[in-house]
C-alpha cells in the first residue's frame, strides 16, 4: 500500500476510532501501526514492513495466520451459508463443533452453548449456575467465589466476578460482589511467603471461606493453572485440586474460564487436564476458531442442563442468546482448527517449544528489575519492578513496559505486556527459531529502556 495510502488510513482511525483499553488522547498522538496482511506468525503492515506476532494477536492465534486448511473451511462453508440462526434452527458445522468438543473436553461435560466472546461464554456459565440452584429449589446460592484480580471478561457480569478499583471504580454501584480469595501468588509475592507455604495458607483461607459461606455459593470461578490478564499470575495443579475439592464439599459448582489457557496454551488441551478437574460449567473463547473468528462456547454438566428440562409453562427454559450464536462460518472454522490439532499434533509439540522458551526467559532472571518469571506451557510473563526485594513498583507514569513493548517493535516484535509485565503468549506454531527472536528482541529493548 502506498504512502499516501497510510497516512489518509492514519488519519481516518485518528479522527473516527475508539481503541479498547486504550487511553485515545495518547494513541492520537502517535501514528498508528495498521496490519494489513499476515504470513504464518507475521503480522505484515501497510508499509509492508513484518513483525513476529508475540501476543498470538490478543491470545487467540493458534497455527499461525492464513493457515491453509482455516482459509479453505472458511470459503467452503461461506458457499453454503455464512449465517443462520440458533433460535429454533440448527446448521450443520455448530451440530459438528459440539459433538467435536464433547469428545475433547473433561468427561464431566456433555452441553455445548454458544456465544461470541469470553466474556459472554462467563456471563452464560454465571447464569447457568444462579438459575440451576434456582431450579433445584436452592435459591439462597447466588454468590460466586473467585481469585483476588482474576479476568473473566469485560460486561457487567464478568467484571463483577473479576472487580479491579483501578478500572471498574465508576461501574461500582451497577455490580453484584464476588467473594474473594488469595492465590498462592499473592501470598507468596505480594506477601513475601515461601512458595510452599503460600500454596497451604491459601489452601487455608479458601477452606474457612467455604465453610463460612457454604450453602450460599453458587460457583467457584477460577482460570485454571493461570491468572493470564492479572499478570500470568501461575499456580499449581495441585492448588487448583484442591480449591475444586472445597467447593464440591461446599456443594457449590465449579466452573473452569479456560477462554485463555484452552485449546493447547498450558501444554495440554485444557488445563483442567492437568489437574485432572472436572468441571461443572467451562468457558471456551480465543483459541476456538484457531484466532480467526469471534466464537465462544459454555459448556455445561448433564446434570447442569437437566435441570433446566420441564414443560414450557415450568419457566425452566435458558431465556438467553445472541444474533450469531453458532455462527456457521465461525463454526467451520473451528471444527477444521481441530482437526490440524489431531493432525500435526499440536499439543505434543507444545512442550518442548514450551521447553525453550522457559530455558530462554532463565537469561531474564539475573537482571536487577526482574522480580518474578512465571510460566505454563506457551503461556509466561516476567514481572518487571523498580527494587523487586522491596516489592517496589515502577512508578505507573514511568510506562516501563510500554516503553519496552515499543521498543520490540522498533526490531520487528509485536508484544502487549501487562502493566510491568512482560507477556510471552505466541501462537502455538512458534518455532524455537522465532521464540529466540521474541526473547532477544525483548531482552534487549527491556536493556534499552530499564538498562
Ligand atoms: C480474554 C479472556 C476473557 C474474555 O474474552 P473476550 O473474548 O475478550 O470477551 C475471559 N476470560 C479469560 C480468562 C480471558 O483471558
Amino acid at each position: 500500500m502506498s504512502q499516501p495510502d497510510t497516512l489518509r488510513l492514519a488519519a481516518a482511525d485518528h479522527r473516527y476510532l475508539w481503541h479498547p483499553f486504550t487511553q485515545m488522547q495518547s494513541w492520537m498522538a502517535q501514528e498508528p501501526l495498521i496490519i494489513e496482511r499476515a504470513e504464518g506468525n507475521y503480522l505484515i503492515d501497510t508499509q509492508g514492513r513484518r513483525y513476529l506476532d508475540g501476543v498470538a494477536s490478543l491470545w487467540c492465534n493458534v497455527h499461525g495466520h492464513r493457515k491453509p486448511a482455516l482459509d479453505r473451511a472458511l470459503m467452503e462453508q461461506s458457499a453454503k451459508v455464512a449465517h443462520s440462526t440458533m433460535l429454533g434452527l440448527a446448521n450443520v458445522p455448530a451440530i459438528e463443533l459440539a459433538e467435536r468438543l464433547i469428545g475433547l473436553a473433561p468427561k464431566s461435560l456433555a452441553r455445548v452453548f454458544y456465544s461470541d466472546s469470553g466474556a459472554e461464554a462467563v456471563e452464560v456459565a454465571l447464569r447457568m449456575a444462579a438459575e440451576y440452584w434456582h431450579h433445584r429449589g436452592q435459591p439462597q446460592r447466588t454468590r460466586f467465589v473467585t481469585l483476588t484480580d482474576s479476568y473473566h471478561g469485560d460486561t457487567l457480569g464478568a467484571v463483577s466476578l473479576g472487580y479491579n478499583p483501578l478500572f471498574h471504580r465508576p461501574l461500582r454501584g451497577l455490580l453484584f460482589e464476588a467473594l474473594k480469595l488469595h492465590s498462592p501468588h499473592v501470598l507468596r509475592f505480594f506477601q513475601g511467603m515461601e512458595a510452599q507455604a503460600a500454596e497451604d495458607e491459601a489452601i487455608r483461607l479458601a477452606r474457612q471461606l467455604f465453610e463460612r459461606e457454604g450453602e450460599r455459593i453458587a460457583a467457584l470461578i477460577v482460570e485454571p493453572l493461570m491468572q493470564g490478564a492479572a499478570g500470568m499470575w501461575a499456580h499449581s495443579a495441585r492448588f487448583l485440586s484442591e480449591l475444586a475439592a472445597l467447593a464440591r464439599e461446599a456443594g457449590a459448582l465449579i466452573v473452569a474460564d479456560e477462554v485463555a489457557t484452552g485449546f493447547g496454551r498450558t501444554g495440554a488441551m485444557f488445563a483442567c487436564d492437568h489437574a485432572g478437574l472436572q468441571p461443572d460449567l467451562m468457558c471456551l473463547g480465543k483459541g476456538l476458531t484457531g484466532g480467526y473468528l469471534p466464537m465462544a462456547a459454555t459448556l455445561a454438566s448433564e446434570q447442569v442442563f437437566t435441570a433446566f428440562l420441564g414443560r414450557p409453562e415450568e419457566r425452566r427454559t435458558f431465556y438467553y442468546g445472541h444474533t450469531y450464536t453458532g455462527n456457521p462460518l465461525a463454526a467451520a472454522v473451528a471444527l477444521a482448527n481441530l482437526k490440524v490439532f489431531d493432525e500435526e499434533r499440536t499439543v505434543a509439540r507444545v512442550a518442548p517449544v514450551a521447553q525453550h522458551l522457559g530455558r530462554g526467559l532463565s537469561r531474564f532472571a539475573a537482571h536487577r528489575h526482574v522480580a518474578d518469571i512465571r510460566q505454563w506451557g506457551l503461556m509466561a510473563g516476567v514481572e518487571l519492578m523498580e527494587v523487586p526485594h522491596l516489592r517496589q513498583c515502577f512508578a505507573p507514569e514511568a510506562q516501563v513496559g510500554a516503553r519496552i513493548a515499543m521498543a520490540a517493535r522498533r526490531a520487528g516484535v509485536i508484544v502487549r505486556p501487562l502493566a510491568d509485565v512482560l507477556v510471552f503468549m505466541p501462537a502455538l506454531s512458534i518455532d524455537t527459531t522465532q521464540i529466540d527472536l521474541l526473547l532477544n528482541a525483548v531482552y534487549d529493548a527491556t536493556i534499552e529502556i530499564v538498562g
